[in-house]
């Protein structure tokens, strides 16, 4: 039987406030780490209805929704006071939709229905000194030993690594072959001897952010999530799922916020000065079209298409939006900006935007070569083993 919006409405009511179209939303958790509201949602949804993760099979918390039950899903829920689920979103968006299509049996029962009700939280252990966009140069190894492998290296950048429960974890099983190759996925129990977690503080005041240094860490194989070499495959996937949520409809930057950043300054005087309306009807359209183009590009992706440049170029126009929304909202309050407000806590988060998820250039890339067919950029290690590079800190 299909499911009506009265359903949904009623069921969603029963948990959550109405929305409130003025609250200021955080971003991405900014200045807030705040874990234990989403995770009584999650707890709550999962319990209930499934209506947090609503396409994935009931028994891991959701409710074996079809696409168009998944949409109508998501809308009503717009115009609920959904928390903030940045601290969950890793296991929700990226190793949730990996270990469906992938995942063992035992891998599935073991974490789905922990991430889909908030009890366990997981990381994104990719980037290393020496390892961001130029991400298959990671430097971290895994030799096996017996039904183990043991792990060794450094992961930096790591976004809520400070309570993290497990790491989705790139590391070099075989550096024989090019260093695209020789790469293997891993769950990392954050818990596990060996495991060092270091705090690093952004500008912004969020206190997540961390490095974390692997000493003989002990990974069990049942806990390997990719085929042996087949991290990078898999990398790329949580790529695409990634750069789908932060530059999807509605702004997965700022989830639910919709406009109401426009009635605020509106609000609080700030687009009196016509220079400053201009600049906020600007964005407004940017917006818009961010938006339209987002839903075009899923429409065409469910008939089958490849959804063209609907990732990389939805990251850079929700990116693009983000940046000029706070700059605005930071001009608008005059040297106070710079020093207190709400816009302080965003405006500082802007810059990072550009860099987390893939830096824009590396977006501007991915869409020269892979979606204009422009020529690819020289690559002098292409076919080289990863133990013949030469590399920083090497001769
Ligand atoms: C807030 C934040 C959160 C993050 N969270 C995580 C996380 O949870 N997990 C994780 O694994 N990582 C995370 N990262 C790391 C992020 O993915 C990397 O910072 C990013 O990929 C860039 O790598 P890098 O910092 O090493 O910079 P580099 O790769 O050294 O780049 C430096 C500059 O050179 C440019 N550049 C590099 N290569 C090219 C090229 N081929 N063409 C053109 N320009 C190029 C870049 O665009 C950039 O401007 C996070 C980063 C930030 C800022």
């Amino acid at each position: 039987m299909t499911l009506t919006e009265d359903e949904v409405r009623a069921a969603v009511a029963a948990l959550l406030e109405p929305r409130d179209p003025d609250a200021p939303a955080t971003v991405l958790g900014a200045g807030s780490d705040d874990l234990e509201a989403g995770r009584r949602w999650l707890s709550a949804a999962a319990a209930s209805g499934g209506w947090a993760v609503p396409t994935w099979p009931r028994r891991f918390g959701g409710r074996d929704a079809t696409p168009d039950e998944a949409r109508l899903i998501a809308r009503v829920l717009r115009d609920f006071a959904v928390p903030d689920l940045y601290p969950y979103a890793v296991g929700l968006s990226l190793v949730g939709p990996i270990l469906l299509e992938s995942g063992t049996p035992a891998q599935q029962e073991r974490w789905l229905r922990a991430i889909a009700d908030g009890s366990e939280i997981w990381c994104q252990m990719f980037s290393e000194p020496d390892a961001g966009s130029d991400l298959a140069n990671l430097a971290t190894r895994a030799v096996r030993d017996g039904d183990e492998w043991i792990l060794e290296g450094q992961k930096v950048w790591t976004s809520r690594g400070l309570y993290s429960r497990w790491g989705m974890c790139l590391a070099r099983t075989d550096p024989d072959v090019p260093k695209h190759r020789g790469i293997t996925m891993f769950a990392v129990d954050m818990t596990a001897p060996g495991v060092e977690v270091r705090p690093l503080h952004q500008m912004n005041g969020d206190e997540h952010f961390t490095e974390v240094f692997l000493s003989e860490v002990r990974v069990p194989d049942a806990d390997r999530l990719s085929d042996l070499g087949g991290g990078w495959a898999m990398a790329m996937e949580v790529f695409a799922h990634e750069r789908a949520s932060l530059g999807g409809s509605g702004g997965g930057l700022d989830p639910g916020a919709g406009e109401g950043w426009l009635h605020r300054l509106a609000r609080e005087g700030a687009l009196a000065d016509p220079v400053r309306r201009d600049r906020a009807m600007r964005i407004l359209g940017q917006q818009r079209i961010a938006d339209w183009t987002a839903r075009r590009l899923a429409a065409e992706a469910e008939r089958g298409g490849d959804g063209g440049s609907g990732g990389p170029g939805g990251k850079l126009r929700q990116v693009a939006i983000f940046k000029a929304r706070t700059d605005l909202a930071k001009d608008a309050q005059g040297p106070a900006g710079m020093l207190t407000g709400e816009g302080h806590v965003e405006f500082l988060t802007g810059p990072s935007m550009s860099i987390r998820g893939g830096t824009d250039e590396i977006q501007h890339n991915i869409i020269g070569e892979r979606i204009l067919g422009l020529p690819p950029e020289p690559r002098v290690d292409k076919g080289v083993p990863y133990a013949e590079l030469r590399r920083q800190g090497l001769t």
